[in-house]
């Protein structure tokens, strides 16, 4: 924790800790320094490679290591080049829709590959 913790009504520089909670002084708000915390350490938007490199549509990646396949008995060996990929919003984090030559089209986790 910090002590230094500005106050986010009032901006004000006295704001001091009591238990959970931070307390302004000069305005009376009260806030939770945990979730100010959380805050800043949320990931930034934008997909990234496995070295942290930013991806962006059209790229081609290497895939890093060996992957099967949900659903199927294919297997994409790490090393495989795959051109242009397409960036998509996913929450289960298969982040990179693609085509791979003997494959066919399939979603990857950026975490899986890095940028040739
Ligand atoms: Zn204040």
């Amino acid at each position: 924790m910090t002590d230094t913790m500005k106050c986010p009504a009032c901006s004000s520089e006295h704001a001091y800790q009591d238990r959970d909670l931070w307390v302004c002084p000069e305005c009376g708000h009260e806030w939770s320094g945990a979730v100010e915390a959380a805050a800043e350490t949320a990931p930034d938007a934008g997909v990234r490679d496995a070295n942290g490199n930013a991806l962006a549509d059209g790229d081609s990646v290497i895939v890093i290591k060996d992957l099967k396949i949900k659903g199927s008995s294919s297997v994409v060996k790490g090393g495989t080049k795959v051109r242009n990929i397409r960036l998509q919003d996913a929450s289960d984090g298969h982040n990179i829709a693609c085509k791979i030559d003997g494959i066919g089209a399939m979603n990857l986790k950026s975490e899986f590959v890095r940028k040739a």
